[in-house]
């Protein structure tokens, strides 16, 4: 069973997933390389706790999180470890091979990691059977639904203790049966982003008319009618004669669209830059994190059968 949770690594992903676990009842204690991080930590965790006050969710007892700045420390007594350092292979591999002496032979090691293959991930570490995906979407004290993605050598066990753990958490586990990269999610997100890309290139449609068309009509309806059973609500017959002439005309490009390489070249990174497709003052984005956070809070709960 888990109890201890260690989390390494407090950037964007860290402070909710520690928070959400904290709520469920967990002891959690976080770690970051970088004293600021850690720092920051503390604010996000506490605006993560108002979040889910504001989504009802129950405190459980027991449940803490703990800040240390030692490694040794934060992994001691660990269950699970939750590995939520940069997307690059290298620098997680570092933090497998430092644990890999510190942590015991039943403790699992679970990677965020939003799409590199967990098999390449467990080259780097004694017992790569209790290593597992556990993709969060961002972000993730609000995003109900988790990834769980067995690499090659993952026990079938480890599978199915973080996919209870989630359960019993009152989330939303999703079994990647194969190891593909970006999962399933970000194949997904990936996919639509480079077809939207690939529109504006083309002169096809503006940006903020992009926003508008897939927010208020398939993204409205995807959080009710999952893709599948839109195929249904649609029909086999008509998906498929759509299909036959649209599907060729489909972006499938296979390297980086200019858009976004002309953007980064010129620095315009988006949100983290003040500018990238729109712009963005500091006080926009302080008033567009809470606005989001808020509506995807009134969305959940109304999804949820709430008011
Ligand atoms: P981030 O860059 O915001 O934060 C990473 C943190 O890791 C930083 O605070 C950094 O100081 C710390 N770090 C770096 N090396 C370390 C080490 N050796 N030991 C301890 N801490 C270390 O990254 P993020 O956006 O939180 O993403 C973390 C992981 O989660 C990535 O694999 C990412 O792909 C995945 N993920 C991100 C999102 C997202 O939307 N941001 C969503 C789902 C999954």
């Amino acid at each position: 069973m888990i109890q201890r949770v260690a989390i390494i690594g407090l950037g964007t992903m860290g402070p909710g997933i520690a928070a959400r676990l904290a709520r469920g009842g967990l002891e959690v204690c976080a770690y970051d390389v970088a004293p600021a991080a850690i720092e920051r930590a503390g604010a996000m965790l506490s605006a993560a706790e108002t979040v889910l006050d504001a989504l009802g969710i129950a405190r459980t007892s027991g449940g803490a999180v703990r800040f240390t700045d030692s490694l040794a420390d934060v992994v001691s007594g660990a269950d699970l470890v939750i590995e939520n350092v940069p997307e690059n292979i290298e620098m997680k591999a570092e933090v497998y091979r430092a644990i890999d002496s510190l942590i015991g032979p039943e403790t699992i090691v679970a990677s965020d990691t939003s799409g590199i293959p967990i098999t390449s991930l467990q080259a780097h570490i004694s017992h790569p059977e209790r290593m597992v995906g556990m993709h969060w979407s961002n972000p993730p004290h609000i995003v109900p639904m988790i990834e769980v993605i067995a690499g090659e050598r993952t026990a079938p066990e480890t599978v199915a203790t973080i996919r209870d753990l989630i359960r019993a958490l009152g989330l939303l586990p999703v079994l990647v049966k194969k190891d593909v990269p970006g999962f399933v999610e970000n194949r997904v997100l990936y996919a639509l982003l480079r077809e939207v890309v690939d529109l504006v290139e083309r002169g096809v449609i503006e940006p903020e008319d992009v926003d508008t068309c897939v927010s208020w009509g398939i993204g409205y309806k995807l959080a009710v009618v999952g893709p599948m059973a839109l195929l249904d609500m649609a029909g086999m017959d008509i998906y498929h004669s759509v299909s036959t002439f649209l599907n060729t005309d489909l972006a499938d490009r296979k390297d980086v669209a200019p858009l976004v390489t002309k953007q980064m070249a010129a620095g315009k990174l988006g949100i983290k830059s003040g500018e990238g497709i729109y712009s963005y003052t500091s006080e926009r984005i302080a008033e567009l994190q809470r606005e989001r956070a808020r509506k995807l809070v009134a969305i959940r709960r109304i999804l949820e059968g709430g008011e």
